[in-house]
């Protein structure tokens, strides 16, 4: 019998394994993809911050941006510089290999095209079948299956508090000067879309995406090529954006029996973005040793599990909590306030408030520090009543 099974090779169940196997445990990951880190629906971005603390291959960084430059549908715009804020543009798939090879250079298994078709809890150990017939028995399972429901409602987790549509296209680009971020009311209420440029391989390209709203293939044609025209781009060879439904919020409990729920399965997001790069490697890796000690002393029931839900909503509970009632205001503000708060970011205390209090991966700070600011309230009292 193995030690633990992680259903799932993206970051949040590699940390998982990684630090297990660190911890002298025996953990074996399955990924349904023949390959870590593809097909690629995300972004990549995360605070710089982030390499250190958790010992993640810098090779793999294409960009560090310090600022973005803030869209109104009125055309008006405001650029936010920091030099607090550093935001490491990934290449995804190689952050995902990278985080592999070493979760297998310190022992850790890892098997690709291995597909969890289901998931039995027994008395005294977890067995899992595969798609393609093979049965693994472990004495504890990590879910770190992502945006993928099933077994978290087998299993009675519930589901994350809120899912929005999503969008995401990388293709070759003129070089663009800032990260934009296009805030659209109408058409993505409580969400945005972006631009994104990088250089690889020394190609200038960009990252576009959105999330929000409803009809999230039909708004990111219409916004990508808008961006295009603008800077006189043909985007008729341009792919299908990737569309995924991305969850903003954590599910009802993270621990069960011999089980433990990680990043995107366990909702762990900031709800102000959509992000869960970090959340998923931080729960990962407080799973991974929240397991280590219930390992050894052989005490795998939820109530001695409960100690990871504990410390995550410790240490994030407060984030999530500021970032969705952000989330809330912020999906109430019309186009008319967000144009208002762009022209207020270019004259009076909001920037300064923001450089404050910016960090790419703790949104806390400057959300509260935004919503006690006297000219943002009066902008959306103004929205909300006016
Ligand atoms: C358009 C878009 C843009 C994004 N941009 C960013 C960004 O810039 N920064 C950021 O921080 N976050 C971003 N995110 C969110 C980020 O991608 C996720 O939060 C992150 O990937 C979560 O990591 P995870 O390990 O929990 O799940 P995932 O990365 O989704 O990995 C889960 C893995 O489990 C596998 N799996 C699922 N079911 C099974 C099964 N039954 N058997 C075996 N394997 C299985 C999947 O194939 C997958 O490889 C973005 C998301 C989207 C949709």
């Amino acid at each position: 019998m193995r030690d633990v099974v992680v259903i799932g090779g993206g970051p949040a169940g590699l940390m998982a394994a990684r630090t297990l196997a660190q911890c002298g445990h025996d953990a074996v990951v399955m990924e349904e993809h023949p390959e870590i880190g593809a097909p690629v629906h995300c972004t990549g971005i995360l605070g710089r911050d982030a390499f250190d603390e958790l010992d993640l291959d810098t090779r793999v960084i294409l960009a560090v941006a310090h600022s973005a430059r803030f869209h109104a549908t009125a055309g008006n715009t405001a650029t936010i510089e920091s030099d607090q804020v550093h935001a490491a543009i990934v290449d995804r798939r190689s952050f995902d290999v990278t985080l592999a090879r070493r979760a297998e250079a310190d022992g850790a298994e890892i098997r690709t095209a291995t597909r969890v078709s289901q998931l039995v809890m027994e008395r005294g150990r977890v067995r899992v079948f595969t798609a393609t017939g093979e049965t693994l028995t472990a004495r504890a399972c990590v879910l770190a299956c992502g945006a993928k429901y099933r077994f978290n409602q087998q299993l009675g987790l519930g589901l994350p508090k809120l899912f929005v549509q999503s969008a995401q296209l990388d293709v070759a680009f003129p070089p663009l000067e800032h990260i934009e971020v296009h805030l659209d009311h109408r058409r993505l209420p409580g969400g945005f879309a972006w631009v994104v440029p990088f250089r690889d391989r020394g190609q200038s390209r960009v990252k576009f995406g959105l999330l929000g709203g409803e009809h999230a293939g039909a708004v990111f044609d219409d916004f990508s090529r808008r961006v295009a025209a603008r800077v006189g781009v043909d985007p008729s060879p341009w792919p299908r954006p990737r569309l995924r439904i991305l969850p903003l919020g954590p599910v009802r409990r993270t621990y069960a029996n011999r089980l433990l729920a990680v990043g995107d399965a366990a909702g762990l997001v900031k709800p102000t973005t959509g992000g869960g790069i970090y959340y998923g490697l931080l729960s990962g890796r407080w799973a991974a040793e929240t397991l280590d000690v219930a390992l050894r002393r052989d005490q795998l029931d939820a109530t001695r599990l409960r100690a990871y839900e504990l410390r995550w909503r410790e240490r994030l509970g407060p984030e999530i909590r500021a970032g969705l009632a952000f989330r809330t205001i912020a999906a109430r503000l019309d186009d008319k306030a967000i144009s208002t708060l762009i022209d207020l970011a270019n004259i009076d205390g909001l920037v300064p408030t923001l450089k404050r209090t910016a960090n790419f991966n703790w949104h806390r700070d400057a959300t509260l520090a935004l919503l006690r600011n006297t000219e943002f309230r009066k902008v959306v009292l103004n929205s909300f009543w006016g």
